[in-house]
């Protein structure tokens, strides 16, 4: 079962860090979009401005780290390489 942690409250709505999954406001968060080129870099989009999928990236610097390998492409899973 799900709970409601933020019942009562209207905090900044929460989105999830793409690398850790972990739940943040999403004023915590820094949001980066898939350029529109084609190209598979995501580019940071501070005033989360710019269209397309938002990919949202936490302040720890691990997840910083890995998000520099993070390509913001779904994997195809082949058969469950574990992550
Ligand atoms: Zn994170």
């Amino acid at each position: 079962m799900m709970r409601n942690e933020t019942t009562g409250r209207r905090a900044d709505p929460t989105r999830m860090c793409v690398i850790c999954r972990g739940r943040f406001p999403k004023s915590a968060l820094r949001r980066h979009v898939a350029a529109a080129t084609g190209d598979a870099r995501l580019v940071p989009d501070p005033r989360a401005v710019m269209p397309g999928r938002g990919h949202y990236l936490c302040a720890n610097p691990e997840c910083a780290e890995k998000f520099s390998k993070y390509s913001g492409r779904p994997r195809r899973r082949r058969g469950g390489n574990g992550e």
